[in-house]
């Protein structure tokens, strides 16, 4: 079976994910990179895709993909 992966995503307003380098402050380390700033973070499985809606802060999207990732692993074990 594949491996099942939960990340969490950097999103821009438009729901793209943002690879850009940002600094602490948040905002783009290039400015000439185009990056609009990330404004959502997504939890993402490799199975599933998008899991639930984005949260507007991270710290929300992390237990939303640990808790996703649960779900795999009691599937798993069922
Ligand atoms: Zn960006
Ligand atoms: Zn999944």
């Amino acid at each position: 079976m594949a491996r099942i992966t939960v990340r969490v995503e950097p999103r821009h307003a438009d729901n793209t994910p943002c690879y850009h380098a940002l600094k602490p402050s948040g905002r783009p380390c290039d400015p000439r990179s185009g990056c609009p700033g990330r404004t959502q973070f997504a939890a993402v499985c490799s199975e599933h895709g998008d899991v639930g809606d984005p949260h507007h802060v991270k710290v929300l999207a992390e237990p939303a993909a640990v808790a996703h990732r649960q779900e795999h692993r009691a599937a798993l074990a069922a």
